[in-house]
């Protein structure tokens, strides 16, 4: 996305509530166009209702941006936790509501955050998921897109680079983790019931997850 630079001449570029505000917004209008790849996704290796599941919890996130104005970054990404929690109804809900509410409380109190911290609530985020689920690396699920990105994210940022770029690689490391779990058998998760046969689909929660961090950049 295009973290704005802080208006504070010589400072680093940072990532404001406005700039999340633009992200959500355009994950909630990709996940509406996706919606039906991400039903046939979940179709064929789950139930099938990945699509409306994240459809419906983006729909509230949408009514919520349009209904309340945020200070901080936290307030913003604690009640997107708690929309998605109280809205979805599958295992993603859960999930990425924790990703959320966890994403929250390293920027409490920020209204901008550096790439620093933002790596660090990106981190909390993927943790949460992974303390939830109780998955790793290689489960065939959102982690494969999640896990990969944040460590993109984090050599990025290692090597001086400003949000929109930490980002950006991030999103083509979730890209490529989502893409792998074409091959990979499931083992967490309703696709996991289909043992060996849930190899050869690509999970539609990493592909969920991909999408959401290429949102945070285009
Ligand atoms: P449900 O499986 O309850 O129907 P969804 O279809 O909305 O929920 O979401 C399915 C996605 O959730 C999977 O593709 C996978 O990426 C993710 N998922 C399921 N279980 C776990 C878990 N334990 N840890 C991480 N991600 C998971
Ligand atoms: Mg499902």
């Amino acid at each position: 996305m295009s973290a704005v630079p802080d208006p504070v001449a010589g400072t680093p570029a940072t990532l404001g509530v406005p700039d999340l505000t633009t992200w959500l917004r355009r994950y909630a209008a990709e996940i509406v166009a996706h919606e039906q790849e991400l039903t046939d996704l979940d179709a064929a290796i789950g139930d099938g209702d990945h699509g409306a599941n994240m459809t419906r919890g983006m729909t509230a996130v949408v009514a919520v941006l349009d209904q309340t104005p945020f200070e901080t970054l936290d307030a913003l990404a604690k009640k997107v936790g708690m929309t998605l929690v109280s809205s979805v109804g599958g295992a993603s809900g859960p999930l990425y509501g924790t990703f959320w509410l966890r994403f929250a409380k390293p920027l409490s109190g920020l209204a901008r955050t550096d790439a620093a911290t933002l790596g660090l609530a990106l981190r909390a985020g993927v943790e949460g998921i992974q303390q939830r689920g109780k998955a790793e690396g290689g489960d065939k699920t959102m982690l494969d897109a999640f896990l990969p990105a944040l460590a993109a994210y984090d050599a990025a940022v290692d090597a001086g680079a400003e949000p929109t770029a930490a980002l950006r690689d991030a999103a083509t490391a979730g890209r490529a983790g989502c893409a792998a779990t074409v091959t990979m058998v499931a083992r967490k998760g309703r696709a996991s019931y289909l043992g060996e046969r849930s190899a050869g689909h690509q999970d539609p929660g990493a592909t969920s997850a991909a999408l959401l961090l290429e949102c945070a950049v285009s």
